[in-house]
């Protein structure tokens, strides 16, 4: 039986809506989201939905409520369902799990948990690192998990991984199925996870640019590819000669956060290459709210998905499109 049945006594429709409307327009001034005029004036409710407050905008004659453009909009399920899922989300389930404890459909809740995070990954894009720095690389096995558009099983192009030898040695790539992820650890707390196609100079070079101001400390370990960073001030630590911590110099926090990333993509059974860089990004945004609860982290996420703009920009997915969204974030940032 779904919990939302346990516990659905527990929600009111008019407290949710209340809650709801409390977010939508905190830090936002009252305005028509079709021409942004600020001349609106209350205009009635709605007998099927208790609470809803409805606007009329004197700019382009039309009406709006407080769910109008927002990803809740349109939605055919009622606020609890869109609450709790938001929480049950922040607790690292997957979607399939939240569609059970839900009792929606899984394709629903696939839907709404990409939106969700979409809009959590909205507050990471601009975030720089400050402080002495610690960088690490890893490389994560993602293929093509998923179905065929047209239906039935996808051919996977190549031999399916057997139980003992899962990867070739070496460093991973995109087209080996195994892209990197490349971690950047500020030692006062904050972080930055880039997923790309591989870990050359190049790549590093533009992730470091985009994680930090030049000019601050960096810690890595002795991979060629960090130490032609230009424009830090660069040490690093040999692991080969079996070197892990030279005084404050290591590498400790970026390898422990791997650790940590590990488990929580562990929960999804084998990702795919499409949604590696959203998981990734979801979880350095759990990562960065880490001083607050699950009810605090949701909030965060409603009030971003309740901004047109930022739901306009989930539903396409614009904040994590591809592996080279280097480009992509440059021109945002610019
Ligand atoms: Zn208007």
């Amino acid at each position: 039986m779904p919990l939302l049945s346990y516990v659905h006594q527990l929600f009111s429709a008019e407290q949710c809506q209340a809650y709801i409307h409390t977010l939508r327009w905190k830090d936002r001034p009252l305005q028509c989201p079709r021409c942004q005029s600020r001349d609106v004036d209350p205009w009635g409710t709605y007998h099927y939905r208790p609470g809803c407050q409805r606007y009329r905008c004197h700019g382009c004659k039309r009406t709006f409520n407080d769910l109008t453009d927002t990803l809740l909009h349109r939605s055919k399920r009622s606020l609890p369902y869109w609450i709790l899922a938001t929480f049950l989300l922040c607790l690292s389930c997957s979607s399939r799990r939240i569609a059970r404890e839900l009792g929606v459909h899984g394709r629903t809740s696939y839907r709404w948990c990409w939106w969700l995070r979409n809009a959590a990954v909205s507050s990471e894009m601009h975030r720089q690192l400050e402080g002495t720095v610690e960088a690490d690389d890893l490389y994560h096995t993602a293929g093509h998990k998923g179905q065929a558009t047209h239906g039935g099983k996808k051919s996977l192009g190549r031999r399916a991984r057997g139980r003992r030898k899962k990867r070739e040695p070496g460093r991973g790539h995109y087209d080996k199925d195994r892209p990197a992820i490349i971690a950047w650890v500020s030692r006062q707390g904050a972080v930055v996870l880039h997923t790309t196609k591989d870990c050359t100079v190049k790549t590093v070079q533009k992730a470091a640019d985009l994680a930090m101001q030049a000019g601050n400390r960096l810690y890595t370990d002795s991979a060629s590819s960090y130490r032609a960073v230009q424009g830090y001030l660069h040490e690093y630590v040999n692991h080969t000669q079996k070197e892990y911590a030279r005084g404050d110099v290591h590498e400790n926090r970026a390898e422990c956060l791997f650790s940590l990333l590990k488990p929580s993509l562990r929960v999804f059974r084998g990702m795919s290459k499409t949604t590696l860089p959203g998981s990734v990004g979801f979880f350095q945004f759990l990562r960065n709210f880490r001083q607050h609860n699950a009810c605090e982290q949701a909030e965060f996420i409603l009030w971003a998905a309740l901004d047109p703009t930022i739901a306009n920009r989930a539903k396409k997915g614009d904040f994590v499109k591809c592996f080279d969204h280097f480009d992509l974030l440059q021109m945002a940032i610019n």
